[in-house]
Order: structure tokens, then sequence, then C-alpha cells
């Protein structure tokens, strides 16, 4: 049997497990493959690394707050992920153990469905490890990108690093021009809050919410209402899980089993 994991801290809200199972149930590989989590203390990350080749676990997708930690445990690390500066996926070939980030891939998925990407005009709100994926896959389709965020020394760091424009959220207002807009902070969460107020959002825009606590987000429902086009933040996690299962079993995932059971367990 080949094992995979989610492992982070906290992991009890993962939904890792039910849609990877869902997807080894679909293809019959579920005598095969079996997905767990396991909550991991930051004190025993590294056991718990050493733990993956003694125990001969195939694949280990890695959740906060061990993104960026976890890589200097790992043999090898897949040229995205360093440039991302963060893995959120370990595969296990014979004890080596290579890291990747299918966090970007997932974005550039969500998004791609519904947009040509070159020279669109992007908003970005936040500056943390899911903006990073994000500002990476965007970059590398050729969009003009501005990070806004809460504290001014993260945004510079990052637009610095990817040749963007940057800003606190003073000055958010200047979304209202933008094509698209990504909320990638936790705001919203759990929350009825939203990142960015209603009057900056217009009809024409893609508003996307990282955040898939509730399904629909404060700000879903706002841009919903103004006409604009929205992306959930379950098509991001949906999307980093497809490649995470090709990269574990080798197979296709079957996507709209995967959605299904995703969008089910956010009911
Ligand atoms: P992170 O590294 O901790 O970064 C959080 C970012 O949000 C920082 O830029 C922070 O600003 C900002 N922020 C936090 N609280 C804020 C507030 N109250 N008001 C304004 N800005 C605030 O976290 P992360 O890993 O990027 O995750 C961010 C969110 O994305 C989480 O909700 C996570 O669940 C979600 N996520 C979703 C997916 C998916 O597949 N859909 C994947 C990854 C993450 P400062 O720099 O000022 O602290």
């Amino acid at each position: 049997m080949n094992i995979c994991l989610s492992i982070g801290y906290p992991i009890i809200s993962s939904r890792s497990p039910l849609m990877h199972n869902a997807g080894y149930k679909k293809l019959r590989i579920d005598n095969q493959f079996i997905y767990l989590s396991a909550e991991v203390k930051s004190e025993n990350l590294k056991i718990a690394i050493d733990g993956i080749r003694g125990l001969g676990i195939r694949g280990v997708s890695v959740t906060m707050p061990y993104k960026k930690e976890v890589m200097k445990y790992l043999d090898k690390i897949d040229k995205d992920a360093k440039m991302i500066g963060a893995v959120n996926t370990i595969v296990n070939d014979g004890g080596k153990l290579t890291g990747f980030n299918t966090d970007y891939i997932g974005v550039l998925e969500a998004l791609g469905e519904k947009i040509n990407l070159k020279r669109k005009k992007v908003a970005i709100i936040g500056a943390g490890g899911a903006a990073r994926a994000i500002v990476y896959g965007l970059n590398k389709k050729g969009s003009v990108i501005k990070i806004f965020n809460r504290t001014l020394d993260q945004a510079k760091e990052l637009a610095q690093e990817f040749d963007c424009q940057f800003s606190t959220l003073d000055s958010l207002e200047e979304v209202i021009n933008m094509d698209i807009i990504i909320n990638a902070t936790p705001v919203g969460m759990n929350e009825d809050k939203s990142s960015i107020d209603k009057n900056f959002l217009n009809k024409n825009q893609i508003v996307f919410d990282v955040v898939y606590t509730p399904k629909e987000t404060r700000l879903i429902k706002d841009a919903k209402q103004i006409g604009a086009k929205v992306i959930f933040g379950y098509e991001m996690l949906l999307y980093q899980g497809v490649e995470q299962f090709k990269l574990y079993t080798g197979f296709d995932a079957p996507i709209e089993t995967m959605r299904k059971t995703l969008i089910k367990s956010l009911k």
C-alpha cells in the first residue's frame, strides 16, 4: 500500500484526504493508495520528515506553517519551488525526497480557464506564502502585478524579487482599475469580512479569493452582486491537489470527482 499524507499544524480542517481518497476510489486504485493526515508539532518536523523515509511514505502535502521550513530537510528542491521559496508537496522516490510547489499551478489552472493572463493588470492583496505562489505564477504568464499589503516591508520584499509594484492597503482604491483582483490574505476565513471595500470592485473584473472556508466569502458575494466574474478558493485547492495526485500516483486525476467531493465537504 502506498501511503500519502498531509502534514501541518493544526491539520483538523484539511480537505486533502477526502479529495485524494475520492480520486483513488474513482480510478480503482484505492487498494494501492491511501491518503491520511498527521498533525506535526514544530519541534517534531525533522523527525517527521525522517519518518517519511523510514516508513516509505509515498507523498506528503505540506500545509501551514511548514512550507518554508521543510525545505532544509529534503534531498532535492524542484526549480519552481526554489524560486517561490516554499514547498507544499514532497515526493519520496526510494528514500530520496524531492520538494515541489503545486500552489502556483493551482492558481494558474483556476484562473486560466477564464482569462488570458498576459499583460492583464492584477492586484494581489497580501504578501505571504499564498501571495508568493500567485506572484510567481502570474509573473511567468506576463501579467502586470501590484501587491498591496498591510505591512509595507513584506510587500516590498516580494515585489522587488519579481519586479512588481507595491503599496500598503492605504491605496487599495486603485484596484478599481485592475482586470483581476486576488485576495491572498486570511481575511474572510470563517468570518463575514472582506479585505476589499465593495466600492473598489467593478463588473468587468475577475475576483478571486484564495480563502475557501466558507465556500462563498464576503468578497465573493460582493463581487457576484456587482456582476464581476468570480473564482472560488476551492478551485486553487482542487488544482494544486490535482497536480499532487499525478506526482504521487503517476495517473491523471479524476478532476470532476475530486471537485464534487471538495465542494460537498465545504457545505
Ligand atoms: P501567510 O503566509 O501567513 O500570509 C498572510 C498574509 O495576509 C500576509 O501578507 C499578511 O499581512 C496578510 N494578513 C493577515 N491578516 C490580515 C488582516 N487581518 N488584514 C490584512 N492583511 C492580513 O498566509 P498564507 O499561507 O499566504 O495564507 C493566506 C490565506 O490563503 C489563508 O487563508 C490560507 O488558508 C489561504 N490559502 C489558500 C490556498 C488554496 O489552495 N485556496 C492555498 C494556500 C493558502 P502582513 O504581512 O501584514 O502580516
